[in-house]
């Protein structure tokens, strides 16, 4: 691309687009990173610098950019048969295919799937569904639905309304009548002040008392992610899952597994729920590396047991099932998926993460050494290294503008990280090497020296 193409195009972007999570206050005067090529690992600008993309699009490109096999699929499918309804009883091929596969991935009987757009969508039906599974016992009033602080569920009134950053409550409105947060499950051995079997059990108390407070007979579900990640990798202490499974079970509350970040990889597993902590939830969403980030889709996987509750419904009002997307179960898309999981099971791709995951955690964690790290958390391929000014703990303002630094001087030796408060978050393609890890965390490094010496110059720290 021409320089001044390129400066064209950020202009236009800056004047004409208003972003996910923009700053309202920089709207019309900051500038964004205009990305136009990818390729492997990496992708490039407008003004032709590359860089190594160590956010993996945005948790999504799991087999890497420019994957011929992906765009044969999606090319393809959009000569044969672009688009036609997915209402009711019209289907296409690859929406049929995809829901085959799917169930055949994922644990227990999570045999049916309903198709979305993309993961907030997915979140906000596995919820209707719940609420639709209990109406149709006749049992409406179990309609509270259990979230956690810190949670990430999507953008949709109701995902917005579920996640749990506080960062993010905004002046938007929220449903608070009838979504309730549990504590952050967070447990982080290296920092925290009390043993993983304590904080277990402190969680857990929580979670009882707000089941009790309710009344187990108000609630239809608990929402959780089994590994935080927009909320700052935030890994829960060994036995939390089995544990909460284990409490809705006994309060018959349907178990909603959010594997939009988590399946397909990036832990090491199509789906960690059953393969990393042991459960087999009610409903099961996924999204982003389903289609490694190539086209929109989005997926809730039922349960044979709802599903067929829902079938022999007492509800006496029409039996209709009455969601569901224009683009729900997109040809083009589920091709894709198709594809992308035909490279993912040929290259052994979940293999491939279970190797190299430990080697970029343990990479990461050397980062330690460095007094402006506060933190170094992870799984596998989903990481983040927490910045402080020594002496300063938590999201500071200044820690943030800390962490904001790394993030900059990443940026300019080429390295894209994404930066969340004090955070700087990792979620590289799960096809990256242990070369790549090595650039990955030097230049983190050189990153975090530098903005030691920025803070010393400035007589902080
Ligand atoms: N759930 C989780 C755990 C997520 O991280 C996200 C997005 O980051 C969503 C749901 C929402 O997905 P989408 O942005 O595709 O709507």
């Amino acid at each position: 691309m021409r320089q001044d193409d390129g400066e064209a195009l950020v202009a236009k972007d800056a004047r004409h687009v208003l972003h996910p999570w923009a700053d309202l206050s920089a709207l019309g005067t900051g500038t964004s990173l205009v990305v136009t090529e990818a390729s492997g690992v990496e992708v490039v600008d407008a003004a032709g610098r590359k860089y190594l993309d160590a956010i993996g699009g945005m948790w999504c490109v799991t087999v890497g950019y420019g994957r011929q096999e992906l765009v044969d699929a999606m090319s393809a499918q959009a000569s044969r048969m672009p688009y036609f309804t997915p209402f009711a009883d019209v289907s296409n091929e690859p929406a049929a295919e995809l829901a085959a596969t799917l169930a055949e991935l994922s644990p227990g009987d999570l045999n049916r799937v309903h198709f979305t757009t993309c993961g907030s969508t997915a979140v906000d039906s596995a919820v209707r569904i719940a609420h639709l599974y209990f109406a149709a016992q006749g049992r409406p009033e179990k309609r509270h639905v259990l979230s956690r602080t810190d949670a990430y569920h999507g953008s949709t009134y109701l995902g917005a309304s579920l996640s749990g950053k506080e960062a993010d409550r905004t002046r938007f409105h929220y449903e608070n009548e009838w979504v309730h947060h549990l504590e952050s499950p967070g447990y982080d051995p290296d920092t925290s002040p009390v043993t993983a079997a304590e904080r277990l059990a402190g969680l857990l108390e929580g979670m009882e008392a707000a089941i009790a407070a309710l009344g187990a007979d108000t609630i239809a579900c608990f929402v959780a992610e089994p590994v935080l990640a927009s909320g700052g990798v935030l890994v829960p202490p060994p036995g939390y899952h089995e544990a909460t499974r284990e409490l809705c079970r006994r309060h018959d509350i349907l178990y909603i597994s959010d594997e939009v970040v988590t399946g397909f990889g990036r832990l090491g597993h199509f789906f960690a729920s059953e393969a990393r902590f042991g459960i087999v939830p009610d409903l099961l969403v996924t999204a982003k590396g389903l289609t490694s980030g190539y086209q929109p889709l989005g997926a809730v996987l039922i349960s044979d047991r709802i599903a067929d509750a829902l079938a022999r419904t007492a509800d006496p009002a029409k039996p209709v099932f009455s969601n569901g997307f224009t683009y729900s179960g997109h040809p083009v898309a589920c091709a894709t998926a198709l594809a992308n999981i035909e490279v993912m099971r040929r290259e052994d791709v979940c293999g491939h993460v279970r190797d190299v995951g430990p080697y970029f955690v343990g990479r990461l964690r050397e980062l330690r050494a460095s007094p402006i790290v506060a933190a170094v958390r992870g799984d596998h391929l989903m990481a983040c290294v927490e910045c402080h000014v020594p002496g300063e703990s938590g999201p500071t303002l200044r820690n943030q503008a800390l962490a904001a630094r790394v993030d900059r001087h990443c940026e300019t030796s080429g390295l894209l990280v994404r930066p969340f408060e004090n955070l700087c978050i990792m979620s590289p393609p799960l096809v990256v090497t242990k070369g790549e890890i090595d650039r990955i965390v030097d230049i983190m490094a050189d990153a975090l020296a530098r903005a030691e010496r920025d803070l010393r110059d400035e007589g902080i720290g």
